[in-house]
């Protein structure tokens, strides 16, 4: 009997390992071989632009009066003084006030049009950490090589970048069969709402629908995708939703010599334990599955394995991914309390205690899931549970076996030699969502070599793009509309 079940075990294990075997070898790339182009020659005078644009303190704040207009402004007519051919071909049109789109009418009518995106405004240059820069933030000095200051890489870095290619085009002679717009957004880190949302609604309103849109998000990661070589250009596919929940507790004061057994801190302080010790279950999303697909064929074998067969192994996946909180990030819905507020004076016991818990949210989560995550986990009828502040859902998932995507991976190709590419989660947010409506795919790129220090620099300090990069960037965006147009 014991040889038989022995027997039986043995042959079960060898057809286990048979089945494994066979997926990974048969795990086939994806990624299309492409033969790289020439770079043009691109004028020096492009680093000047950066570094003039940088010295525009076009700072986001959270309350809209904060807003410098006239700074807003100087950087507008800069930019419509900088590309005079562009200024006059493409007639920059102000929405709201500070925002501006740019058309550069295509000859096919029946081609859909593709639209790239930026944002002019920046985030404010001082950090938490109280880190010094090297050099004054707002300077765009040059040098080593590479033009410094907030907003170098984030996002005027896309603005300039497409500007600089489009200007080139049209001195080229270049004219699109494709419609062209250019959309820039003045308020994307305070949330979009006056930017692109306006410029969103003014196009729904033209009833563009658009074949595909390009916004800032992920890059080319160097050295950063573990077990790959090469450099890896991760393409943002969706965006992870946004909603901040207040937990509130109220309950009677008094005086700090005769506590109540629970006190309103207490109460709220073991909620938001409960939530941090209980968050939303981690599980691969389909952008993420999508990221191993491209990736795993190109691994090390182990990994390889491990990819390849996720239907057995992808607990080993997730529990990889989970080592940091970056990889956290990435396959579960996020819980980050932010902010509590209670209590006025050490010996008086407060009547009222509220805390924000901020939540990241997966593709397939909604933010009714998160609601009825909080109220289930604290367990608790005396905290109070509301939604607060803005929030956004978690958007649909761009398509990634369409022209539109294999035409980002060619130009991608053409003008980065030997890149991967690879779609992926965006866990932050970014101005895209905000043109949902106009079409199905909403791309996240930057065309910029990153290691992990760059990435460090991005809202931190010493914001800074290397000039060859920088050049490499406006290749890419000319390379991309020349492209889109066959
Ligand atoms: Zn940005």
């Amino acid at each position: 009997m014991i040889v038989k079940l022995l027997k039986f075990a043995g042959l079960a294990l060898l057809a286990l390992v048979v089945v494994l075997m066979e997926r990974t070898m048969t795990y086939r790339s994806k990624q299309e071989k492409v033969k790289p182009v020439a770079h043009i020659r691109v004028s020096t005078d492009c680093f000047t632009h950066l570094s003039e644009a940088v010295k525009f303190r076009t700072i986001s704040y959270e309350e809209p009066k904060g807003c410098d207009t006239l700074v807003f402004e100087g950087l507008i007519h800069y930019l419509q003084a900088t590309y005079p051919l562009t200024t006059s071909l493409l007639h920059p049109q102000r929405i709201n006030k500070l925002s501006l789109l740019y058309t550069w009418k295509g000859r096919n009518p029946d081609l859909k049009p593709m639209i790239l995106i930026g944002h002019m405004d920046v985030v404010p240059a001082v950090t938490d950490s109280g880190e010094q820069w090297e050099v004054p933030p707002y300077s765009g000095l040059i040098k080593d090589g590479a033009i410094w200051g907030r907003g170098s890489l984030d996002d005027k870095i896309n603005v300039i970048g497409i500007l600089e290619a489009v200007e080139i085009l049209i001195k080229e002679g270049f004219t699109p069969e494709r419609t062209l717009y250019l959309a820039f957004g003045h308020d994307e880190e305070v949330g979009g709402r006056n930017g692109a949302s306006k410029i969103a609604e003014y196009l729904v309103n033209q009833h563009v629908k658009a074949a595909f849109l390009l916004d800032e998000g992920l890059v080319i990661t160097s050295g950063i995708v573990p077990g790959i070589e090469q450099n890896v250009a991760l393409i943002g596919v969706a965006e992870k939703g946004y909603a901040s929940f207040e937990l509130s507790v109220t309950a009677e004061g008094g005086h700090s010599s005769m506590p109540a057994k629970e006190t309103p801190i207490g109460i709220l302080a073991a909620a938001v334990s409960a939530l941090e010790k209980h968050p939303m279950p981690s599980r691969l999303s389909v952008p993420v599955q999508q990221f191993l697909d491209y990736i795993g064929p190109e691994m090390p074998f182990f990994y390889k394995l491990a990819f390849a067969n996720r239907w057995l192994l992808s607990r080993l996946v997730i529990a990889t991914y989970e080592k940091s909180n970056a990889g956290t990030a990435i396959v579960r819905t996020t819980t980050a309390p932010t902010i509590f507020r209670s209590g006025t004076k050490d010996n008086v016991l407060p009547g009222y205690a509220s805390a924000i818990v901020n939540f990241r949210i997966l593709p397939g989560d909604a933010i009714t899931d998160v609601q009825t995550h909080i109220l289930k986990t604290v367990n608790d009828s005396r905290v109070k549970v509301q939604l607060s502040g803005h929030f956004s859902e978690a958007g649909e998932i761009s398509h990634v076996d369409c022209p539109e995507f294999l035409v980002l991976e060619k130009s991608i190709r053409q003008i980065f030699p030997n890149t991967l590419t690879a779609p992926s989660l965006v866990i932050a947010g970014t101005d895209s969502r905000h043109y949902a409506s106009i079409t199905d795919n909403l791309y996240r790129f930057v065309p910029l070599i990153a290691g992990p220090d760059d990435l460090k620099r991005i809202h931190g300090v010493n914001e800074k793009m290397s000039c060859p990069n920088f050049i490499n960037c406006i290749c890419f965006f000319r390379q991309l509309i020349l492209n889109s147009n066959k």
